[in-house]
């Protein structure tokens, strides 16, 4: 048995789900293969920092619902331990109400499952996606459904599943970075409560980000593979305690340390972002380490660059919209690539002069406002051409 869409999108993700909707608005009849169940509950331990852009971007789409649990990000201080420079990025650099906000994973997948049915998008949930396929009319999907296996067709097929499918397609390869590092998750209670600051640190033992969570924070860190199994494996106190002596008194005391989770870190860019009639975008077009917070933001860029390439375009696969596309998002895609990637490398190493170095570089970026507002830009709206 087959079906057939305008669009066929695979993954219901956060970057899949809004490309659902900005398809959707052109007056194309999109169908979305999500492998979750309708109601299955989203267990994901993950707080994402979305810019002030990506706000938008959902607002816009109708994702970002009154009431949606999210709190501000004001100001971003970036420092190192062991050394005394360190970077302030505030709202007022940008002249915007805010730098960005912190959202739960499960949130936000409920906000955008909420807009699609507002929308009146049609979503497969319990779809499996087990291969996908370009023809010179179609593009294909096999999929698997409790009802049993289905042929999907689409003249365009947009692919964000992550990008496990990515590599079947002809002349798509993905290279791949082990960092052999995990980011350990963990809600954390401080003395002081967060108003508005998110904390970059670069410590001895791995960058880490405190995203303000409510109340608390929420800790993202990244440390070697054996030191998150430590980590997950001992008493609160011992995460309490290494945090305190890498962060500092800047917040008070931390009073206490909830529940951990880890997720392991590899960098996975597709060597293109399109395939015949097959567009890769979010994860599928880039999996990047968290440390600069920019996956999802630079997916939802993606999300709206697929809709926007299309523009009143019949076929929505035709090779034009896809060229239109790829060209649109390389140079965003390779900068953040590239700049989340460097930061990793650049604060590898903790040679005294190499330190002192880190600190001035981060002092000169604080006192020159100019460039200052240049980096906190391209860290709010992505890089354009
Ligand atoms: C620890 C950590 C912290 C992070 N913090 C941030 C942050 O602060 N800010 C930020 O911008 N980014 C952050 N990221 C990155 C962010 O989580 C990802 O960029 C984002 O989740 C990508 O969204 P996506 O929709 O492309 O993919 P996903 O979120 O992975 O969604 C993929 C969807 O596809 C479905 N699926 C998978 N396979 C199939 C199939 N075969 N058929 C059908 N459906 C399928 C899945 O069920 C899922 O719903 C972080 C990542 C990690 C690991």
């Amino acid at each position: 048995m087959s079906e057939h869409a305008d669009v066929l999108v695979v993954g219901g993700g956060p970057v899949g789900a809004l490309a659902a909707l900005r398809l959707a608005r052109q007056g194309r009849s999109v169908m979305l293969l999500e492998a979750r169940a309708k109601d299955a509950e989203v267990r994901d331990a993950r707080a994402l920092a979305l810019s002030w852009h990506s706000r938008v971007l959902l607002e816009d789409a109708g994702a970002w619902p009154d009431g949606l649990p999210a709190t501000h990000i004001d100001t971003v201080h970036v420092s190192q331990q062991g050394s005394c420079g360190r970077t302030r990025l505030d709202r007022e650099d940008l002249d915007l109400p805010h730098l960005g906000a912190v959202v739960d994973y499960p949130a936000l997948v409920a906000g955008l499952g909420g807009a699609l049915e507002q929308a009146g998008v049609q979503v497969r949930w319990q779809c499996r996606v087990t291969a996908v396929k370009s023809l010179s009319q179609y593009a294909c999907a096999e999929v698997e459904t409790p009802e049993g296996r289905l042929l999907l067709t689409g003249r365009l097929l947009a692919l964000a599943e992550g990008g496990a499918l990515a590599e079947t397609l002809p002349g798509i390869r993905r290279l791949t970075h082990d960092y052999h590092q995990c980011a350990v998750l963990a809600e954390v209670e401080t003395e002081l409560p967060p108003q508005g600051v998110a904390y970059e640190r670069f410590a001895h033992d791995g960058p880490f980000a405190l995203l303000p969570h409510g109340e608390r924070y929420m800790l993202v860190w990244t440390r070697s593979q054996a030191d998150a199994e430590r980590l997950l494996a001992a008493d609160e106190s011992v995460l309490r305690e290494e945090l305190q002596l890498a962060f500092g008194e800047r917040q008070g005391r931390i009073l206490a340390v909830g529940p951990r989770a880890s997720f392991p870190l590899v960098l996975r860019q597709a060597s293109r972002v399109a395939s015949g009639r097959v567009a890769l975008i979010g994860n599928a077009a880039q999996t990047m380490h968290p440390v600069a917070a920019q996956g999802l933001n630079l997916g939802l860029r993606d999300a709206v660059g697929l809709a926007e390439a299309q523009g009143l375009a019949a076929d929505p696969g035709d090779a034009a919209a896809l060229r239109r596309y790829a060209a649109a998002r390389r140079l965003d895609s390779q900068a953040v690539v590239g700049f989340t990637h460097g930061l990793i490398k650049l604060f590898d190493g903790h040679h005294p002069l190499v330190n002192r170095l880190r600190g001035a570089g981060m002092t000169a970026l604080d006192a020159l406002p100019a460039l200052r507002r240049k980096f906190a830009g391209h860290l709010v709206f992505g890089v354009q051409g």
